[in-house]
This record gives C-alpha cells, sequence and structure tokens, in this order.
C-alpha cells in the first residue's frame, strides 16, 4: 500500500524516492541540495542589489520634473 513517491530532482532531474527517510528531498543528494540552494542564493543576491525599479521610478520622476520645457 506503500507506493513510494517519486519527483525529478531539481538539480539533475534524477528520480528521487520522496519520503522522509531522504533528508535532501527533494533533491538525490545532499551535493544537489546545495548546487541548488547556492543558485537561488546567487540569484537573489542579484535581484537585491540590482536597483532595476529605482532607475525606472527616477526615469519617471524625471520626466514629470519638467514639464515646462
Ligand atoms: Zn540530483
Amino acid at each position: 500500500m506503500s507506493s513510494a513517491t517519486r519527483v525529478p530532482c531539481p538539480t539533475c532531474k534524477k528520480a528521487v524516492v520522496y519520503s522522509t527517510k531522504n533528508p535532501f528531498r527533494p533533491f538525490c543528494s545532499e551535493r544537489c541540495k546545495l548546487i541548488d540552494l547556492g543558485e537561488w542564493a546567487s540569484e537573489g543576491h542579484r535581484i537585491a542589489g540590482k536597483p532595476a525599479v529605482d532607475e525606472m521610478m527616477s526615469g519617471d520622476l524625471e520626466g514629470l520634473g519638467s514639464p515646462e520645457e
């Protein structure tokens, strides 16, 4: 009755048994887990460090700030 649920490892796409016996679920191994977390963290830093919204905001403010020209 206990059919093992298998999920693809997010890092290497290998089928992983998703159970409480697997401490790295849904990853197949600690290595894949660390790789995925590392990519996630670097992505977060990239987004957080890029002031894309501020640039857009200041651009709008400049356009609106000089109506007499
Ligand atoms: Zn993997």
